[in-house]
């Protein structure tokens, strides 16, 4: 079976990635597939728990695929919840220190 740390920090990197480059103002068609790639993590993720609690969480915290900003910060929630799961730290979910993490890189 896949080791679920290596596989989660892969996955996560691929999803805030792709959130930080996301559109600031997405066409339907960004959303329509931002959408399919997020709905489909709760069949898919080859971790079965892993999936069932995300899948759970997606349904009461709808996803914002209405702009970078909104996706990212969404993104972000639904990280911190897993990490409060397994005892991890929680991250600043502001646009500035995403940005700094997935898209930037720190400024001198
Ligand atoms: P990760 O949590 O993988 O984070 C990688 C990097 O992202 C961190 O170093 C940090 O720089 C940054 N980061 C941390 N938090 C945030 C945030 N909120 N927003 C933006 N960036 C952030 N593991 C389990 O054991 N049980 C589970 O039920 C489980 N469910 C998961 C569900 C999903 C959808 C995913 C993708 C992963 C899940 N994982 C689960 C794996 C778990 O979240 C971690 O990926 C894994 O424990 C490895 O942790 P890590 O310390 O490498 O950091």
């Amino acid at each position: 079976p896949p080791d679920v740390e290596q596989l989660g920090n892969a996955t996560w990197t691929f999803l805030h990635s792709t959130a930080a480059y996301y559109p600031n103002r997405p066409t339907p068609n960004h959303r329509a597939n931002m959408l399919l790639l997020i709905r489909a993590i709760p069949t898919l993720y080859p971790c079965s728990h892993c999936a069932d609690d995300f899948g759970q969480d997606v349904k009461v915290n709808p996803p914002d695929v209405s702009s970078r900003a909104g996706l990212s910060k969404w993104l972000c929630e639904r990280h911190n919840e897993v990490n409060l799961k397994l005892g991890k730290k929680p991250f600043d979910c502001t646009l500035e220190k995403l940005d700094e993490r997935w898209k930037n890189g720190p400024r001198d």
